[in-house]
């Protein structure tokens, strides 16, 4: 880990059974497909370098659907509804790594994009717990750039520029704005209400869905009918 106060960079272990590893797979325990993460759990905990950033920044201010974070304006009903109560947010970038496809032990194997997304799971519960244990500070509520129109992919430009030097962790930008390797985010962490971005997204049969979508708060925000 490396700390320069206002900005931290972590190669994130990866500490973790097969037991705890398996929902983030979304395989069942009594299942086939456990017994087969069990067999491969060692070159996951071996070869598995998921790494992230971590950044304070301000909230300046917010006008209508403009929020001004750390001197940059971003655009965006949601952001500027869920930051309204908050001065002081994390920002992050996380990424699976690609400590997997460099070890050669997976190649060819159909499940590899699967602990890709889990290790990205991981790595992102691991500086959520970070933030609460070190600073105290409940950063589990993110909004994510592209998970929802009113927030496009495209704002990913900015928000590497404020947290800055994230090749560093191995990840770039694409000339649209989507985060290479795949397996990765970036957030917004801001203390608080529970907000998930599912709770918005109208993708209603999503198989990936982690939270049911909330009507109600989609026209508080929106103004419109989803
Ligand atoms: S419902 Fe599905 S598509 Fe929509 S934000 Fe959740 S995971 Fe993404």
């Amino acid at each position: 880990m490396n700390n320069d106060s206002e900005r931290i960079v972590f190669n994130i272990p990866v500490d973790i059974s097969a037991e705890e590893f398996a929902p983030y797979c979304r395989i069942k325990k009594d299942s086939a497909a456990f017994e087969m993460l069990e067999d491969v759990m060692p070159l996951i905990q071996k070869h598995g370098a998921p790494k992230a950033i971590i950044k304070w920044a301000s909230v300046d201010r917010i006008n209508d659907d403009e929020t001004t974070i750390d001197g940059i304006t971003f655009t965006s009903k949601v952001v500027a509804d869920k930051l309204k109560e908050t001065q002081r947010v994390f920002l992050s970038v996380v990424t699976a790594g690609e400590g997997l496809e460099r070890s050669g032990e997976f190649d060819g194997d159909p499940f590899l994009d699967t602990y890709n997304g889990a290790l990205l799971f991981h790595a992102s519960r691991y500086i959520v717990r970070y933030m609460k244990d070190v600073f105290g500070f409940d950063g589990s509520s993110m909004l994510n750039p592209g998970s929802l129109p009113d927030w496009p992919i495209k704002n990913n430009f900015a928000l590497f520029d404020i947290i800055g030097g994230v090749d560093e962790i191995g990840v770039s930008l694409n000339d649209a704005g989507y985060i290479k390797p795949w397996n990765s985010g970036s957030h917004i962490h801001f203390p608080g209400d529970g907000y998930h971005k599912c709770s918005l997204c109208r993708k209603y049969d999503c198989i990936g869905r982690r939270a049911p979508f909330n009507r109600e708060e989609y026209i508080r925000i929106f103004g419109t009918e989803p």
